[in-house]
């Protein structure tokens, strides 16, 4: 019979002095002074419709030498692999629009920036799908759920499009607008209830579930720049819904003046853009209609032609 004895002794954890010790951190002095990309503000906030905000909270890098933008840093971390070269302005809004261009991406992922979003349960189930970011949202199994509700204007009812499954641009008659808006007074009664039943001793986790989807709830998100240009090429088009469109557009406004010369290429290559399939190429090439049956690439075709100009 064989016995196996396991030893339990470990070489002992060096003490914390020893560890201080071993550590040498050499804190060297930067080149120019350093300038705050937010200029010393607590948040950049923007109102979105009646109860909602975006906010931009803190930004890595926060601090930047000189004049430079925090697009100093997507530069700095191309340069690793791209070698560093001359070092004008110029060259650095050259090498952020190659690497964007040929989707050289891991560069941007050095910028990040976190917010802190009030925003309709709807609008927040869309958002959270973008995985790539950090979230932590505010929980209504400890507080209350504050009696915010999305509510529309009677300007903003849109009718369903018929064209696809969204709602589309197009409005509804102001009569059918009003029913719609008196269907949401609904929720505030709703709300009545579910403060009664709180002092009737409901649990604050159980309450919550009756209250409706256009109820705000708000979270800190943070997200790194490449994965919040993602977000935004999806969520700034016109096929998103409107009202997570409004914080996309304002989260671009946000960011604009902290890396102005990637958001600039952003616009110029991909929000202005259009991309062709094969099958587009041979049409425009041939001078042909596109080679499918497919109705809704058909559709789609026809307004890249309108985009270019055909
Ligand atoms: C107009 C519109 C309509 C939509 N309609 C619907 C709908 O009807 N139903 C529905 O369910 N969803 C819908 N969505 C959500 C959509 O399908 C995506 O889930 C959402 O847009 C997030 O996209 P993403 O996965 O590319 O982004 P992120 O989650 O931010 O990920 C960014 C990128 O990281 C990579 N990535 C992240 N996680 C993984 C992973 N686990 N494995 C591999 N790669 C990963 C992918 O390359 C991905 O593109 C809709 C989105 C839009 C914009």
């Amino acid at each position: 019979m064989m016995v196996i004895i396991m030893s339990t002794t470990s070489p002992s954890p060096a003490s914390a002095e020893e560890r201080t010790e071993a550590v040498l951190i050499d804190r060297k002095k930067a080149d120019a002074p350093w300038r705050d990309v937010l200029d010393g503000a607590a948040r950049w906030e923007v109102r979105i419709h009646e109860h909602g905000m975006i906010a931009l909270v803190d930004v890595m890098p926060r601090l930047v030498r000189g004049e430079q933008t925090a697009d100093s840093a997507i530069v700095q971390a191309a340069r690793v692999s791209y070698g560093s070269g001359t070092k004008r302005v110029q060259e650095d809004r050259g090498l952020i629009r190659y690497l964007m261009r040929h989707r050289h991406t891991t560069p941007f992922e050095m910028v990040e920036f976190k917010f802190h979003v009030a925003m309709p349960i709807f609008v927040a189930r869309q958002w959270i799908r973008h995985r790539t970011a950090n979230v932590n949202e505010y929980s209504a199994r400890y507080s209350v759920v504050p009696d915010r509700f999305y509510v529309p204007t009677a300007d903003n009812v849109r009718k369903q499009s018929r064209s696809n499954r969204q709602g589309g641009e197009e409005l509804i008659d102001i009569g059918t607008a009003e029913e719609f808006l008196d269907y949401l007074e609904s929720c505030r009664k709703q709300y009545a209830r579910y403060e009664q039943l709180l002092e009737k001793g409901v649990s604050r986790e159980l309450a919550r579930i009756g209250l409706p989807v256009n109820v705000y709830t708000e979270w800190y998100w943070k997200c790194d720049l490449h994965n919040i240009l993602h977000f935004l090429s999806l969520r700034m088009d016109e096929h998103a819904q409107k009202e997570i469109r409004d914080y996309a557009v304002a989260m671009f406004e946000l960011i604009k003046p902290i890396v102005p010369v990637t958001c600039e290429a952003f616009e110029d290559y991909q929000l202005g853009g259009v991309t062709l399939t094969r099958l587009e190429l041979e049409a425009l090439r041939g001078g042909q209609p596109l080679a499918t049956g497919n109705k809704r690439e058909q559709a789609e075709w026809e307004a890249k032609r309108r985009k270019l100009g055909l």
